[in-house]
């Protein structure tokens, strides 16, 4: 079974909140904001306030800064293999407490429990998988040309890392940057998302356990991140940024990294498209549909953000997937039977009532939800819209959210040009028996990755990343996640 799919397993075990807002992690101490603020950390389930976490200052991102640059040298020379072994025991720890910290990630994001527990088994198999690479770092020998002198390339950490993540995935986005970023001998300063970050300082209470050094990964929030971020950047030490979120977050930082010539990595936004062509296996295009668009309640950058279907199988398909989606069970993230949880924040839901609501003026059906439910949490039900037009905003914008907008195809090349038609370029799924027709249609449309007769790419032995609006860099990987985090040495050699 592959690591993101649902698991049935015991009752959710109770993290300890004190715990992990006990203060910023910073060279292996954990200690308040040097302004003693606070911010406070809600669950969107019941909007109740579950603890608060200091809100670090300059002076903050100053020391931790001065923390990864005190540990650099130990941990660059650290052997590889002892390398992998810390890495590995990270592995080892965050699956022995997994249950805690999928219960946790339901309490602070709000996604159902069985996503999160999918989500804890992807973000642990990072340190797995980068355990296994810290060994295989190898460099290159050639003779030049002209045969005047050898060619040596040998892979070298980049130096000091800034790695800024989202709230949709707390623990997975970390480590698909910190696990690689200390496999290549990186140290690191993690800024996680204001709205989830408990879990960032649960996984650093297990690095410390697992044997990371002091000031090796240092975790610091803040409510100004754009100052915070430029104070870092500017301090020559750092080299690398790698970012994940939005696309207009990430275009502010790639100018305020080129004020530098800082190593950039960004993973962006999304607005993937879902074909579904005639002869495509209904049930398994069902399935799929329902993972790529409900995997997190639809809070996720690869989900399917508009379904393309082949006139043929069109109804089938509406009808299959509006029984599907009327039928999932919406509740509180932390309750073990729930299936879509809340979204992050009221200006969340907000936003998808706004695109329903731009959708159905211009013409859209609504076969199921599509209304805001009152009460306490920020739910939004799982909906299914009928012919939603080209125009609408939400073909060209992020739903993030529990939506899935149906538009009818006739030709390849016409889905093809609609499919392309947007400025993100992150993931796109594709379902065909013609097994042909999936590869050519694979081969055409602008994205990074290409889910062909499946409603799931992220792997991390496989690169991960967009094209266009939708990013830089890969992570995850044979190579590509710690290439990222490695510079090339080149040596013109005569012995
Ligand atoms: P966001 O861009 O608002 O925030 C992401 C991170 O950047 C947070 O830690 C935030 O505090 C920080 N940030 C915000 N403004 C900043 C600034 N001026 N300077 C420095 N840091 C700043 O995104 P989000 O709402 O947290 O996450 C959702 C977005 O992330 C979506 O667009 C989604 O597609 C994207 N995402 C992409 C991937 C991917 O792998 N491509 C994965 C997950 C999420």
């Amino acid at each position: 079974m592959n690591a993101l799919q649902q698991t049935s397993r015991p009752q959710p075990i109770a993290p300890d909140l004190g715990a992990c807002s006990r203060g910023l992690y910073i060279d292996g101490t954990w200690r308040p904001a040097a302004g003693g603020r606070t911010i406070p950390v809600t669950d969107p389930s019941t909007e109740a306030v579950l603890a608060t976490v200091p809100d670090a200052t300059l002076e903050d991102a100053a020391s931790a800064v001065e923390a990864a640059a005190k540990a650099a040298e130990g941990w660059r020379s650290t052997a590889p293999r002892k390398r992998s072994e810390i890495l590995r025991r990270c592995f080892e720890l965050m699956i022995e407490r997994s249950e805690m910290l999928a219960t946790l990630i339901s309490m602070e994001n709000g996604k159902a429990l069985r996503d999160a527990r999918g989500e804890v088994a992807y973000a642990a198999e990072f340190f797995r998988w980068n355990a296994e690479e810290a060994v295989r770092i190898t460099g290159e020998f050639g003779i030049a040309p002209a045969g005047t002198n050898r060619i040596v390339v040998d892979y070298q950490p980049i130096g000091i890392c800034l790695l800024i993540t989202p709230w949709n995935f707390p623990a997975a986005m970390a480590t698909r940057k910190i696990a690689p970023a200390l496999a290549a001998g990186c140290t690191v300063i993690l800024k996680p998302a204001t709205e989830t970050p408990l879990t960032a300082y649960a996984l650093a209470a297990i690095y410390e356990e697992a044997g990371v050094p002091p000031g090796v990964v240092n975790v610091l929030t803040t409510t100004s991140p754009g100052p915070m971020t430029a104070a870092i950047l500017a301090d020559p030490r750092v080299r690398k940024l790698s970012f994940t979120g939005s696309t207009g977050v990430g275009r502010a930082l790639l100018a305020e990294a080129s004020k530098h010539v800082i190593s950039c990595s960004m993973e962006l936004g999304g607005n993937a498209p879902f074909l579904v062509f005639d002869d495509a296996d209904l049930e398994a295009a069902l399935d799929g549909a329902m993972i790529a668009k409900m995997r997190n309640a639809g809070e996720a950058c690869t989900a399917a953000n508009r379904i393309y279907v082949q006139s043929g199988i069109y109804d089938a398909f509406a009808e299959g997937l509006s029984r599907r989606m009327a039928a999932m069970r919406v509740g509180n993230g932390a309750d073990a039977t729930t299936e879509c949880g809340p979204m992050i924040t009221r200006k969340a839901v907000d936003k998808i009532d706004r695109l329903v609501k731009d959708a159905t003026a211009r013409g859209a059906r609504v076969l199921c939800g599509g209304a805001v439910p009152a009460g306490e949490g920020f739910y939004y039900p799982p909906t299914v819209l009928a012919d939603v037009p080209g125009e609408a905003e939400m073909a060209h914008e992020e739903i993030f959210g529990p939506v899935a907008p149906l538009s009818r195809f006739d030709s390849e090349s016409d889905v093809i040009a609609r499919a392309n038609n947007t400025e993100y370029g992150l993931a796109a799924y594709i379902f065909t028996r013609d097994l042909a027709r999936g590869m050519r249609v694979a081969s055409k449309i602008e994205a990074g990755m290409i889910a062909l007769n499946r409603g799931l790419v992220s792997d991390p032995a496989a690169p991960f990343g967009g094209v266009k609006q939708s990013g830089l860099g890969r992570e995850g990987g044979q190579h590509h996640g710690i290439a990222e985090f490695m510079e090339a040495k080149y040596i013109a050699a005569n012995f």
